[in-house]
């Protein structure tokens, strides 16, 4: 898949996916071989967004793949799915020679005109990858599922799943399997808005999946319903940033990283190579303010992650890997982290159970805990 002029997004992507306000810091994360950015406006602003879009291009001369995602299917003023597109937003993402991402509204679990006709209104485009904000049942939910990857088939466009939940979505049941069924359809598929289950939905055979540096970034979160007559509003609570702990292929408070560590000093388990621990001990970024850990803890999350993906997927020799390599690898990934889990005393992050469930068989026999 190509922009005209942006560089390729070619298989195994993992971008970065950031607000506005965050693209000049992430864009030196995000520019590597096999990585990209997709940026969301930062409140609402698209216009700001096209201008650090333009920015990034002309005056920084970003040179990897560069995605807009209008995010109108996001916030308590959504947009519903039947919303038409906004024809200035796909022209300037073609002028700005940018691969073309559809402003979608959200598609609820009920809203199959939604859903068909964002797919439908795509297919008349040229070139345009139609995002799909979807509720998590169409996933889950044999019957949406067949729904679902009948429209995808039938309009053959790119999509760009965007995936909803309270948290992670992958640990619901049902959402692995739906994901696997989507891949299935032929179509060049993207994964926006995802955490370390992007390098699942890449090894299952995603052209692209993109981990978000926050977490409202890794996953569409749900409308909250209105207060009742009477109830007290509750403040915005900011959340302690997490941190990817690659043993346990998961996102972790770095306070709760801290705590396993004091219970458990292995070099071997919390040293880190990446580039911004350096080899220290990953929780080395307790010692810093919520403010000032976040910085560190997204960017040694994504090395983390891009290191992950360049040994599942070799990027210098993706050929020599005989079909089905990357999925086995996954797979035997994620047994490992859920035993890594329960050494710690941790609650295995669920998605890695439904990763094991429908990877390719036999793969998770095949697993042995590392020493
Ligand atoms: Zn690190």
């Amino acid at each position: 898949m190509t922009g005209p002029t942006n560089a390729m997004i070619t298989d195994g992507t993992l971008l970065v996916h950031c607000s506005a306000n965050q693209a000049l810091r992430c864009a030196p994360v995000a520019e590597r071989p096999g990585a990209g950015l997709v940026v969301s406006p930062h409140q609402r602003d698209e216009a700001g967004l096209l201008a650090t879009a333009a920015y990034l291009l002309r005056q920084r001369r970003f040179e990897a793949p560069l995605l807009l995602d209008a995010a109108r299917y996001a916030g308590q003023a959504r947009l519903p799915a039947s919303a038409p597109f906004n024809p200035r937003w796909l022209r300037r993402q073609r002028e700005l020679g940018l691969p073309v991402l559809t402003d979608s509204g959200y598609v609820d679990s009920g809203d199959e005109p939604g859903l068909a006709g964002i797919l439908h209104r795509t297919a008349v485009l040229p070139g345009t990858i139609a995002v799909l904000p979807l509720h998590p049942a169409w996933l889950q939910d044999r019957l949406h599922r067949t729904v679902l990857t009948g429209h995808i088939r039938a309009a053959g466009v790119p999509v760009a799943l965007v995936l909803e939940a309270g948290r992670d979505p992958f640990a619901l049941p049902g959402v692995v399997e739906g994901l696997l069924a989507v891949l299935g359809c032929g179509v060049p598929t993207l994964l926006l808005r995802c955490d370390v289950s992007a390098l699942g939905a890449l090894c299952h055979g995603a052209v692209a999946a993109a981990v978000g540096t926050v977490a409202g970034l890794r996953h569409l979160t749900p409308r909250t319903p209105p207060p009742r007559p009477g109830a007290r509003p509750h403040g915005f609570r900011p959340v302690a940033p997490s941190a990817v702990f690659r043993p346990t292929l998961s996102y972790r408070r770095i306070g709760a990283i801290a705590r396993a560590h004091r219970g458990r000093p292995d070099p071997e388990l919390f040293g880190c190579a990446c580039t911004v621990c350096d080899g220290r001990d990953v929780d080395w970024m307790a010692a810093l303010s919520d403010r000032d850990r976040e910085v560190p803890a997204f960017e040694h999350s994504i090395r983390v992650l891009q290191d992950l993906r360049d040994e599942l997927l070799p990027r210098d020799r993706p050929t020599e890997q005989p079909p089905g390599t990357a999925a086995r690898s996954w797979t035997a990934r994620c047994a490992d982290a859920e035993y890594r889990s329960r050494e710690l005393g941790w609650d295995a992050a669920p998605m890695l159970r439904h990763w094991q469930r429908h990877g390719p068989t036999g793969a998770a026999a095949a697993t042995r805990p590392a020493a």
